[in-house]
Formats: C-alpha cells, structure tokens, sequence
C-alpha cells in the first residue's frame, strides 16, 4: 500500500481530478462554473456523471462519480462555483446586464423571454430569428408568452 503523507491526497485521487479538469474548462470571474470541452455547454458539478457517460463521451458512469468526488476534494476548495446542481442552471442570471460572450461557449443570437413564475424562476425559452419569411422575433415571442404564460 502507498504511503500518503498526512493531509495530502493520494496520487490516485489527485490524478482522477486532472483527467476530469482536462475534459472540462473552468470558467472564472464574473461566472464560476465548469464547462465541457467538448460539447461547449456548461456541467453543472452534480451533471458531471451524467454528462460524462452519456452516448457522446460514453466514460462508465462509476468512473465519472468516482472522478467527480475527486475533482470536488481537489478543485473545488479553491474555485469559486455557482453551478453545482441544476436548480442553480434553472436560476441563474447573467451577473450583468449585458454579459460579454464567453470565448469558450457559443454566443447564440436570440430573443431570450423574460418571464418569471412567482418563485422567481425564469423562463428559458430562446427564440431565435426562425425560418426566412417567417414570423418575426417581436411576434414570436409575443406568441409564446400568451401560450406559456398566461
Ligand atoms: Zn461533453
Ligand atoms: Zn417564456
């Protein structure tokens, strides 16, 4: 059995951690979450399993949990993080007004609506510009906001 010295992690551990930083990329100031590398959207820490044995990354799903907690013991005391479970995804809110685009997700061009239920909880539903000489953006939403919400 491998010596570990007092309050360091063991090498197993440690390297678990990497191999999932490597999949991932940290994104800091103004945000503090984890996005994949890959796929380019943001994991949620309690979504790495799922995310990471899905059909597109197929890692088995005990190895993903497995690196999960050792990303956790490892990175997580020292990062900042606002997205660790999907109720967090669901309330988010740009930290601005006017976010700048994140070089390492991609910008969609989109009518965002502004809807929230009494809890306080937005509404997600993006409308993009839709088909050529189709309805336009104002239209659209207009029409969404009477269907969904009232
Ligand atoms: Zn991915
Ligand atoms: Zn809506």
């Amino acid at each position: 059995m491998a010596r570990v010295a007092p309050g360091s992690l063991p090498l197993d551990q440690v390297e678990a951690a990497a191999f999932l930083q490597r999949l991932t990329v940290y994104i800091g100031e103004p945000y503090f979450f984890l996005a994949c590398r890959t796929c380019r959207v943001v994991v949620p820490i309690s979504r790495i399993p799922a995310h990471f044995s899905n059909g597109h990354h197929g890692y088995g799903r005990a190895d993903c949990v497995r690196l999960q907690t050792a990303w956790e013991a490892v990175y997580l005391p020292k990062l900042p993080h606002t997205m660790k479970s999907d109720g967090e995804i669901r309330d988010w809110r740009p930290p601005t007004a006017t976010p700048a685009p994140i070089p390492e997700l991609p910008v969609y061009h989109a009518n965002r609506c502004l809807y929230k239920d009494a809890a306080g909880h937005r509404c997600t539903v993006l409308l993009d510009s839709g088909a050529a000489g189709g309805t336009s953006k104002a239209k659209g939403m207009a029409r969404h906001c009477s269907k969904q919400h009232g």
